[in-house]
């Protein structure tokens, strides 16, 4: 029974985040209004699935016997919609804490975000900032939201807001469980108060809720639970549809897999992979929607981190167990060994299908790999009973594909020239500063394919991967590398070996502990010096993404690589003949020394760099 304290209405204010949230969403918009009516029935679908889940193990709540479903009503006259469930309701709480706060932080920011950039801002991507409730203010300028929650005791309530910046709370009475949302629809509205129209849209969005949703008396949707139907009994349109019903997502899954195991664990799953990665997939990965649990049809836990891998996580999707006790709450799903065993036997399932789609549509899965290689190429070290198996499924760009564009560590070695013995790469930033990173030209003369790695995820895994195939792979950025071919070829003559001898002592001297060492270069050909790492030191890349990480990491000290062929290194060696002091000799060593870091983005003195290259400049000049 509801108590019978009656209280006059209490009024709040919205936290300013969520005022401008609603701002922008009543007015900048670009409206598909209909969205509303998906976002309402969701809600209440997901409060329906709360009260389903609870009474699994506690029968003792109000209207424990009531039917488990949705109801619209449609006053065609009056245009006023309400929509009805016996789900969960809501306390006083949960309508302050829920109904009037952007739940996750940041969101609006993110959205203005989007707006400045001048993306449009989709009615459609409203559920995925978890403001789906307020679209309703679309198409109507005031909501009236009547709400009894579950306990027996429960007290009743009415929510009223015009979507401006206040919203009232008054207590009321309410005999039944759930929660009753109606308003007047606005007049550029009006068609939402038809029942065709209403119906269509339940088709459209709702078809796959797990509850029958009635319009007056008669059932609008078709309950079924689309992954216990056998394959060949689903059509393309109907897994794009439920893909779109569970993942709040307005674009087509990139593709899927159906799965329905028996023996020694017994599961049905239909998981997808989505098209794009969600705006917020690497900001907040946490609020990543991925698989939802069921046992033998029943919606137990959304996003159950149980179920996959965290380098798996993109997908999308239900799993449907009848192993687990019937009695379930989120303690069982957190123990048990039966979740453990799903968890082995999907990924090994999905890292199966993933090879498969990278022979038989590699485009797609190309797509994937762009998508979700930052999140997946970490499986690498995280993963180790499956790391031969994902490492097969990596792709990388290289100095052979077209931008974009990558290959497999497979292809790479297939297409190796007999005396490569290793796997090169470089890493950076991005592709194009690599492609013209100096220490790429021993490559490009002697056709040698190396991988340009410009993931940030890319510098740690591949270091660690250290052979495929049984070759080596190589960063080269390292000083040990094994350059054979014969790199003399139309480079011109060499400095002879005393002259170089003197020179890269004056270097030594000049430089000091800058560096570790100063050697002749076999891998320039274009250019005069370069910075590489010592046999035990980091990739460049490597150390840059730990300074970043570590205030405190100082790194090592780089070796200078000289071009004994380049002419400015010639002319050094003339200077140095005539006088191994002259502080033109010096300030050029120093300025190629500062070159190589600026290329490598690690210039310590900007300052002293340019003031120095002026210098150098007025000495060039000079009548
Ligand atoms: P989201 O559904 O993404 O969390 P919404 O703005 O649509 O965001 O809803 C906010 C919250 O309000 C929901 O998470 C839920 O707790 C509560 N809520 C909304 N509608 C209902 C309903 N019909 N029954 C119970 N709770 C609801």
């Amino acid at each position: 029974m509801a108590r019978k304290t009656k209280k006059t209405s209490q009024e709040f204010e919205y936290k300013a985040e969520m005022k401008q949230m609603l701002h922008l969403i009543i007015h900048s918009l670009y409206t598909n209004k209909e969205i509303f009516l998906r976002e309402l029935i969701s809600n209440a679908s997901d409060a329906l699935n709360r009260i389903r889940f609870r009474m699994l193990t506690d029968k003792d709540v109000l209207d424990a016997d009531a039917e488990l479903c949705i109801r619209i009503k449609v006053d065609k006259d009056k245009h006023i919609l309400s929509i009805s469930d016996s789900g969960a309701g809501m306390t006083r709480e949960d309508l302050i804490e829920r109904i009037g706060t952007v739940a996750s932080s940041g969101t609006l920011e993110f959205v203005k975000q989007l707006q400045d950039q001048g993306s449009q801002i989709n009615a459609e991507m409203i559920g995925q900032f978890g403001v789906g409730f307020y679209s309703v203010f679309m198409v109507t300028d005031e909501v009236v939201l009547e709400t009894r929650a579950a306990d027996k005791d429960s007290q009743a309530y009415r929510w009223k807001s015009d979507g401006g910046g206040k919203f009232t709370i008054e207590e009321i009475e309410k005999a039944e469980r759930g929660t009753t949302i109606s308003f007047k629809l606005k007049k550029e509205a009006w068609e939402f108060a038809e029942d065709y129209r209403v119906k269509h849209i339940i088709n459209k969005y709702s078809n796959f809720v797990d509850f029958p949703v009635y319009i007056g008396e008669e059932k609008a949707n078709t309950v079924e639970a689309l992954w216990h139907k056998p394959k060949d009994d689903i059509k393309e349109e109907d897994l794009n549809e439920f893909y779109k019903f569970i993942s709040n997502d307005y674009q087509e899954p990139l593709a899927h897999l159906q799965l329905n195991l028996e023996g020694a664990v017994n599961f049905k799953a239909l998981l997808f992979i989505p098209g794009t990665a969600p705006l917020t997939f690497y900001r907040n990965p946490d609020d990543f929607d991925s698989v939802h649990l069921y046992s033998n049809k029943i919606f137990i836990q959304d996003n159950c981190k149980e179920l996959l891998p965290e380098y798996l996580r993109f997908f999308k999707g239900v799993v449907d167990t009848e192993d687990l006790p019937l009695n379930v709450s989120r303690e069982v799903t957190q123990s048990s060994p039966v979740m453990a065993k799903i968890k082995n036997t999907l990924t090994s399932k999905i890292l199966a299908f993933l090879k498969d789609l990278g022979k038989k549509e590699p485009e797609k899965f190309e797509k994937f790999s762009k998508n979700f290689g930052p999140l997946f190429k970490s499986g690498v070290n995280s993963d180790f009973n499956n790391r031969d198996k994902i490492i097969e499924l990596l792709r990388f760009e290289s100095t052979k594909t077209e931008p974009g564009k990558s290959i497999s560590l497979k292809e790479y070695v297939r297409r190796m020239g007999e005396e490569q013995k290793e796997i090169y790469f470089i890493s950076g930033d991005h592709r194009e500063a690599l492609e013209k990173n100096p220490k790429l030209e021993y490559f490009k003369k002697n056709d040698i394919e190396v991988l340009l790695l410009s993931e940030p995820i890319d510098v740690f895994i591949v270091p660690s991967i250290n052979e495929y195939d049984k070759k080596a792979l190589k960063s080269i950025d390292k000083a040990d590398l094994d350059l054979s071919a014969d790199n003399s070829k139309d480079s011109g003559e060499e400095l002879n070996e005393d002259l170089a001898k003197s020179l890269i002592e004056v270097f030594k001297e000049t430089l000091g502990d800058k560096v570790e060492d100063v050697v002749a270069s076999k891998r320039l050909v274009g250019s005069a010096v370069t910075l590489v790492s010592g046999k035990d030191g980091m990739d460049s890349q490597m150390e840059k993404m730990m300074k970043m990480m570590n205030q405190g990491f100082s790194g090592s000290k780089r070796i200078l690589e000289v071009n004994l062929r380049h002419g400015v290194i010639k002319n050094l060696s003339r200077l140095n003949l005539a006088g191994s002091t002259d502080p033109l000799l010096r300030k050029t060593i120093l300025q190629l020394y500062e070159s190589a870091e600026l290329l490598e983005g690690n210039l310590q003195s900007p300052n002293d760099f340019v003031a120095r290259m002026t210098e150098l400049l007025q000495e060039a000049t000079k009548a």
